[in-house]
C-alpha cells in the first residue's frame, strides 16, 4: 500500500511525486512510456523553455480564469529558478521573459529524476493502467505489472498533443468515470488551415514570415460571452509564417488557442504603420506603381499576392500609379491590410499541436490542492486540467506550480 500513486511521469507528475516523497510519503510513479518525459525532451527545440519570468494568471486560458491564481502564486518562476540553480543548470532568457536551458532539456529531466530519487519515489515504467477502482480508503489500480494500491491518486497524464509520443486522454476518462465534468478538449498552440481553394493563391507564399498583430476579434470589439470573464479579445504581436496549407508561426499558434470553428481571426499586416495616412501623403504626383510602394513594406511576393487577392474589382491595382488610385480605394486597401479577416477551416490537429486546451473542469477541483471536490483523495494536475498557457514557457510553469500545490497538499 502506497500513500500516493501518481499516473504520468511528465513535468507535473514528477514534480508532485518529488515534493510528496521528500515530505515523507511513500509514492509510486507510473508511466506507460518507455522513455521518460518525452515532451520535456522535445520542448523548446531541445532546450526546454522551462518557464516565463513574467508569468501571471492572464497568460492562461480557462473557463474558470481565477483557478490558476493560487498555485501560480504559491510556486513562482523564481522558485523554479532556485531549483535549477541548486542543480547547477545554466540557463538564458531568449525574449519576452522566456527562459531556456543553455545546454539541453535533458538537464531538466535529470533534475526531476534526482528530485524523485531524493524523495525515494518508486517507479513503474513502462506500465499501463487498465482499471481504477475506489475502495473504502484506497484506490486500487489494475496494471500490467500487477495491482497497485494507494490511499491517494494523482492523475498527471497530460493532454492529447503529439499522440505519436504516447499522449492520451486517460485523465479525462478517469475524470468522467468519477463523475467530474470535462471542458471539451481541442488542439491548441497549433497551425491553422484554410479551405484549399481559397488558400491556393497564398500557398505559394509558403516560407514567407513577418511580424504581425493578430486578434481573435476585430479591433474595438467586446469579448463575447463564454470567453474568459471580463477579458478583452486576445491580441498578440508575434511572427506569422505562411505554409502550404495555411498559417503558422508564434502569432498563429497563440491565437489558435482562442479560436473556435466558424470564427474569423484578424491580422494587421502593417501594425507599425498608419497605412492610410502614408499612402494618401505619398499619393500626390507619385509615379510609383502601388505594387512597388507596398513591396517596400513586405516581402515582394506577399505584396503582389495581397494586391491580387484583396480587391477582386481591381485586378490591375498593383500596376496602377499611386497618383491614379482613388483615395477611397487607398483607404479601403489600408483598412483591409490592417484588418485581414480570415476564416480558418480547421487546425492541423493534435499531431502537430503543442498543447491541448480544455480538460478536467476546474470548477470541480480545489484550487489550492488540485483535489476533486466530490472525490476525496483524487487529484488532477498539469495539462490534463482546463488551464492552458500561452506559448513561451507558461505551460511548464503551470505543470510545476500545479504539481507542487498537489505534492504539498498530499503531505499536508
Ligand atoms: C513539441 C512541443 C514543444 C513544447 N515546448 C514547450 C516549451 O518549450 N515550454 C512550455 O512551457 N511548454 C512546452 N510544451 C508543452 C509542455 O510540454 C506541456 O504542457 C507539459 O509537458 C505538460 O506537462 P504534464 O506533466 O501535464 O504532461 P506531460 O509532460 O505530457 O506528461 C504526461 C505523462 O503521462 C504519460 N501518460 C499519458 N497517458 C498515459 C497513460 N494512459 N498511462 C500512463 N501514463 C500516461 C506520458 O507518457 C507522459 O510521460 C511543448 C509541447 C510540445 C508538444
Amino acid at each position: 500500500m502506497f500513500d500516493v500513486a501518481v499516473i504520468g511521469a511528465g513535468a507535473a507528475g514528477m514534480m508532485a511525486a518529488a515534493v510528496a516523497g521528500q515530505r515523507g510519503l511513500r509514492v509510486v510513479l507510473i508511466d506507460h512510456a518507455r522513455r521518460l518525459a518525452e515532451k520535456i525532451r522535445i520542448s523548446g527545440g531541445g532546450r526546454c523553455n522551462f518557464t516565463n519570468i513574467g508569468t501571471t494568471p492572464a497568460n492562461f486560458i480557462s473557463q474558470n480564469p481565477d483557478f490558476c491564481r493560487s498555485a501560480l502564486s504559491a510556486y513562482t518562476p523564481r522558485d523554479f529558478l532556485d531549483l535549477i540553480r541548486k542543480h547547477g543548470i545554466s540557463w538564458h532568457e531568449k525574449h519576452r521573459g522566456q527562459l531556456f536551458c543553455d545546454e539541453s532539456s535533458e538537464d531538466i529531466i535529470d533534475m526531476l529524476r534526482r528530485e524523485c530519487d531524493a524523495g525515494k519515489v518508486s517507479w513503474r515504467m513502462p506500465c499501463s493502467v487498465s482499471e481504477i477502482l475506489r475502495e473504502a480508503d484506497a484506490f486500487r489500480l489494475a496494471t500490467d505489472q500487477g495491482p497497485i494500491e494507494a490511499r491517494r491518486l494523482v492523475l498527471a497524464t497530460g493532454g492529447m498533443a503529439i499522440p505519436q509520443l504516447g499522449a492520451t486522454d486517460f485523465a479525462l476518462g478517469i475524470a468522467r468515470q468519477f463523475g467530474l465534468k470535462v471542458v471539451e478538449p481541442r488542439p491548441a498552440l497549433v497551425p491553422l488551415t484554410f479551405d484549399p481553394a481559397s488558400w491556393a493563391p497564398f500557398s505559394e507564399l509558403s516560407g514567407v514570415a513577418l511580424e504581425v498583430c493578430v486578434r481573435s476579434k476585430p479591433e474595438g470589439s467586446k469579448a463575447t460571452s463564454g470567453r474568459a470573464r471580463g477579458a478583452a479579445p486576445a491580441v498578440f504581436l508575434e511572427d506569422l509564417l505562411f505554409t502550404h496549407r495555411g498559417l503558422s508561426g508564434p502569432a498563429i499558434l497563440q491565437i489558435s488557442s482562442y479560436w473556435n470553428p466558424g470564427e474569423t481571426i484578424h491580422i494587421d499586416l502593417a501594425h507599425a504603420q498608419d497605412l492610410e495616412r502614408e499612402l494618401l501623403d505619398a499619393k500626390p504626383g507619385s509615379r510609383q506603381q502601388l505594387g512597388t510602394v507596398l513591396a517596400g513594406l513586405w516581402p515582394k511576393r506577399l505584396a503582389e499576392q495581397l494586391l491580387a487577392t484583396l480587391d477582386a474589382a481591381a485586378p490591375d491595382l498593383a500596376t496602377r500609379r499611386l497618383a491614379d488610385v482613388p483615395d477611397k480605394m487607398l483607404r479601403r486597401l489600408a483598412s483591409r491590410i490592417h484588418d485581414w479577416a480570415l476564416m480558418p477551416s480547421g487546425t492541423v490537429g493534435y499531431k502537430k499541436a503543442e498543447v491541448m486546451r480544455g480538460g478536467v473542469d476546474t470548477r470541480g477541483l480545489n484550487q489550492k490542492t488540485m483535489e476533486a471536490r466530490s472525490v476525496p483523495g483524487l487529484y488532477f494536475i498539469g495539462e490534463a486540467v482546463d488551464v492552458t498557457g500561452w506559448l513561451g514557457g507558461y505551460n511548464f510553469q503551470w505543470a510545476w506550480a500545479s504539481g507542487v500545490a498537489c505534492g504539498r497538499a498530499l503531505a499536508g
